[in-house]
């Protein structure tokens, strides 16, 4: 307990980490301290089936001065772990990290002096990155239709070792957004961004917990969050199908009644081959449409996101 306030929050979201955790904080701690200013990490137990919650709490009995520990009772995913920490941060700066040390603490004195230069908003992209290669070309892919559909620049949206002023963080928390995708929401907040490369290690112990379809419903997340460009494409690609298939009716009556051609061939199939084609460009506009009616539904219902079991922290 100070008056002087907290200069820097650490935000780690924590999944089934037990094997990275102590060696988590054997690096990250002296790096802080190092920093000779007043800091503190949150952790956010995203509820971990292995030791990770014990770890966190030895962690906290050893340093309860700079330690926080947010213990959620279930599993909400990242983002949600990171978003309970930012509804709670006392540091005027934030730093997200992982706790699987593929963004080394070494890097966050970086970050940090860019923000001190004036920036608001300080984004990580890993240098040479350690990922599969699946990984690696299926984030170029991302990245690429991110460009076109949001006006989202960032050059690699999936590093969280990332800073963001405090300003920028109680924007987020205010926005109150659902399935939100925290680097695009800040940016999109963000008056003065800069951007720097950090090393990138490969996951110290365990497996990522990322599964291809947390991939895909997260960046699914990202481009109907941010833009309607999806349902904008569809309207224009239905248009320009309904136009062809009216150009192609026309065409085949013409030969069949015109012409008079086509006399065996005409009929059933041909009318089939349309119906299956412009059915399959109904279904997608449904699914689209569906993501955002469910979006709002989410907001309206304004259920709440997760729920914290216990917190750890020393009062200020
Ligand atoms: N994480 C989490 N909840 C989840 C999945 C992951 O809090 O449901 C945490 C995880 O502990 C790690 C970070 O989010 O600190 C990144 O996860 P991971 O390393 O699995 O993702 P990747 O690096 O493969 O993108
Ligand atoms: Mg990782």
């Amino acid at each position: 307990m100070s008056a002087s306030p907290i200069q820097l929050s650490v935000v780690i979201p924590v999944y089934n980490e037990q094997a990275n955790l102590p060696l988590l904080f054997s690096r990250l701690y002296p790096v802080l301290d190092a920093l000779g200013r007043k800091y503190e990490v949150i952790f956010t137990n995203d509820g971990s089936a292995d030791k990770s919650a014990d770890l966190l709490r030895s962690q906290y009995a050893a340093r309860p001065d700079v330690t926080r520990v947010i213990d959620f009772n279930s599993n909400y995913g990242q983002h949600m772990a990171i978003m309970a920490a930012f509804e709670r941060v006392r540091g005027q700066v934030i730093v997200t990290l992982d706790a699987d040390l593929q963004n080394p603490p070494e890097e966050i004195p970086k970050l940090i002096q860019l923000m001190d230069e004036g920036h608001d908003y300080v984004g990580g992209y890993r240098l040479a990155r350690q990922d599969s290669i699946f990984r690696t070309v299926a984030s170029k892919i991302i990245n690429g239709v991110r460009r076109q559909t949001t006006n989202i620049e960032m050059t690699d949206q999936g590093c969280m070792l990332r800073s963001y002023s405090r300003a920028i963080i109680d924007a987020i928390v205010q926005s109150g957004a659902i399935n939100t995708f925290i680097p695009a929401l800040a940016y999109s907040f963000s008056g003065n961004p800069a951007e720097v490369g950090v090393k990138h290690e490969e996951r110290h112990a365990g497996v990522s917990n990322y599964t291809f379809y947390k991939l895909i419903r997260l960046n699914f997340d990202l481009i109907t969050g941010f833009s309607l460009a999806p349902l904008q494409y569809f309207t224009m690609f239905s248009m320009v199908c309904s136009a062809g298939s009216l150009i192609l009716v026309a065409a085949l009556l013409v030969r069949r009644f015109v012409l008079n051609l086509d006399r065996e061939t005409f009929g059933v199939f041909t009318l089939f081959a349309i119906l299956f084609f412009l059915l399959s460009v109904a279904m997608v506009g449904i699914g689209i449409i569906g993501e955002y009616v469910g979006r709002t539904y989410q907001v309206v219902r304004a259920r709440q996101r997760y729920h914290v079991k216990e917190i750890l922290e020393t009062k200020q």
